[in-house]
């Protein structure tokens, strides 16, 4: 069971491990720390557990957060579905999607991503006839860069001296197509634009438009859903539910409402953690999965992020784009109002993606430059079960942290009527894009309630409201501080940021910080 740390709880004093945070990148090493008898303290500063991967229940609703469509975990003997079911005991069961996962919008133009690379390649041959050769060119591109990349990942979890000694070589082919934009590899393919356009139409996925992202975070999402997406039964929060009971196996513990202040360091040696209360846990592995800017800006001294370097490795990241959310309940079942299983990606017709992006941060009045909608109870088949007679819809889009930064210092729900206000017509603004779509919806909608880069903050604790971590871009990927193992003895980072946003990055991280802390090839372990 999941405790809370405002009850008396049992804490013991010998914890093999501390991790911070319970985010996927956490509860993956925990458990794989778990799985190996050690005794893992899970420290969560929310009320729920699990970061992005939990679940809010309001007026007889349950929204997601931050899971809409997981790849690779139909097929049981995919490193992902491995994973997954190592850490769960095979306990976290999953939904397909169906035929189409993601239908991409463009006016009165559709285009539908359908699962199979075969698949995928004849349909969208069928919609761009003449550029056969540059699809085909394209999606063997994306598989070499993925290729290269497992080489890149597992440098990551090397011990130092190995790291660098042979670390170039690891990582070099990856990193030719890491240090392109997206743009630039796509558009040596060919000059259609609106090809371009569609081919690049997962951006939200990643936050960054194809002419400032990496080339090789594109290819990693869109490999990722070529063989469609799924939807964990009975939503997301079942990730933490199915780990928990590994982690409590080896008398560990995830505990809620536990903020950790502070990454105790003496001589060199992280050694503990302070919590806001003053209360100290120690441990000799200290793991943080909060993300860099946290871990290096918050958890540890300025004296010391400046005398380790942390200071000026973050010079070389950013943070990512907020967002806003859309949580809308209807009435009515997902078969009854037929909604489908399928997101929706609706761009402006004029623009290009990055263009787009650009009008929008410029004036928030323009189009907005990406809408996404997702139907998360129509993708999970206990969702009748569990809220009979109801539905959920997701309605996603960038909002940039800088429009809100005037109620950073205001609380939860208590922001303030100019809040509410502008909250209100972005609001109005996200439900009028969804009744071009569907119409028939208009006179459905039970509540809606929008989250802003604010809630972002407040709930997940990303200081810019940031919607995926560090920015994906070229220069991210060459970041060699981005690993497990950090110059203080004893600590160690996990999460997107060592990796990449997404659930199945997260996921992986934890198997190289699992890994880099016990040296032990779970890689095989799993795999095998
Ligand atoms: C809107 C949205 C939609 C998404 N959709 C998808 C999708 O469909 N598919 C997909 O694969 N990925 C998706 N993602 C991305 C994916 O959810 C994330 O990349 C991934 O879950 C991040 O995991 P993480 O391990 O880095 O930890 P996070 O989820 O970032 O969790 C970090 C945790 O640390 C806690 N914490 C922070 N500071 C402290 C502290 N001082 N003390 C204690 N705890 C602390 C936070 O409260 C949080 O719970 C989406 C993300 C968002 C925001």
């Amino acid at each position: 069971m999941i405790e809370s740390y405002k009850r008396k709880i049992d804490f013991q004093d010998n914890y093999d491990a501390i991790v911070i945070g319970s985010g996927m990148g956490s509860m993956t090493t925990a458990a794989l720390l778990s799985k190996e008898g050690k005794k893992v303290l899970v420290l969560e500063r929310h009320y729920v557990a699990g970061g992005f991967t939990h679940v809010f229940k309001r007026k007889g609703y349950e929204w997601d957060v931050g899971i809409h469509y997981i790849g690779e975990v139909q097929n049981l003997n995919s490193p992902i579905r491995k994973m997954f079911d190592y850490v769960s005991d095979r306990n976290l069961k999953w939904e397909d999607m169906g035929d189409v996962y993601d239908r991409i919008i463009i006016g009165n133009k559709t285009y539908d991503f359908v699962k199979g690379v075969e698949n995928f390649k004849n349909k969208l041959i069928s919609y761009f006839p003449d550029e056969s050769s540059a699809i085909e060119n394209y999606i063997q591109m994306v598989f070499d860069c993925n290729k290269a990349m497992k080489k890149f990942y597992i440098e990551k979890a090397l011990p130092s001296f190995i790291s660098s000694l042979f670390g170039y070589f690891f990582r070099k082919k990856y990193l030719k197509y890491s240090s392109k934009t997206t743009y630039e590899v796509i558009s040596s393919l060919t000059q259609n634009q609106q090809l371009i356009k569609v081919l690049t139409a997962q951006y939200g996925d990643y936050g960054l438009p194809p002419k400032q992202s990496s080339f090789a975070m594109h290819a990693s999402v869109v490999k990722h859903y070529f063989k469609g997406g799924s939807f964990p039964i009975g939503g997301s929060s079942e990730i933490v539910n199915t780990i928990n009971p590994v982690i409590e196996k080896s008398k560990g513990k995830v505990v809620v409402k536990a903020e950790v202040k502070e990454i105790i360091i003496e001589n060199d040696r992280a050694i503990g953690v302070l919590m806001e209360d003053g209360k100290r846990f120690f441990s000799k592995i200290i793991i943080s999965g909060v993300g860099v800017f946290n871990t290096y800006d918050k958890l540890i001294s300025n004296e010391l992020s400046i005398k380790y370097g942390f200071k000026n490795n973050l010079k070389a990241v950013k943070p990512s784009v907020a967002h806003g959310c859309l949580y809308i309940g209807l009435n009515g079942s997902a078969k009854e109002l037929s909604l489908p299983k399928h997101n929706l990606w609706i761009y402006p017709v004029k623009t290009d993606h990055d263009s787009s992006v650009k009008n929008y941060l410029d004036n928030q009045d323009a189009e907005f430059p990406l809408v996404y909608i997702s139907f998360p109870s129509a993708k999970d088949p206990s969702w009748d079960s569990r809220y009979p007679g109801k539905s959920t819809i997701d309605v996603i889009t960038l909002l940039p942290y800088d429009s809100f930064v005037k109620w950073e210092g205001t609380s939860w729900k208590k922001r303030g009527e100019s809040y509410d206000i502008l909250k209100e017509s972005i609001s109005k603004r996200l439900l009028e894009q969804l009744f071009i779509q569907l119409p028939h919806l208009r006179d459905c909608v039970d509540q809606y309630e929008l989250s802003s880069p604010l809630t972002t903050k407040n709930f997940v604790n990303y200081n810019k409201g940031e919607l995926y971590g560090l920015d994906h871009t070229p220069a991210r990927f060459s970041q060699k501080f981005l690993r497990p193992k950090t110059p203080i003895k004893g600590l160690y980072l996990t999460g997107q940021d060592i990796v990449s946003a997404g659930v199945g990055g997260a996921l992986f991280s934890g198997l190289i910080t699992a890994t880099a802390i016990t040296g032990i090839n779970f890689m095989k372990k799993i795999y095998k």
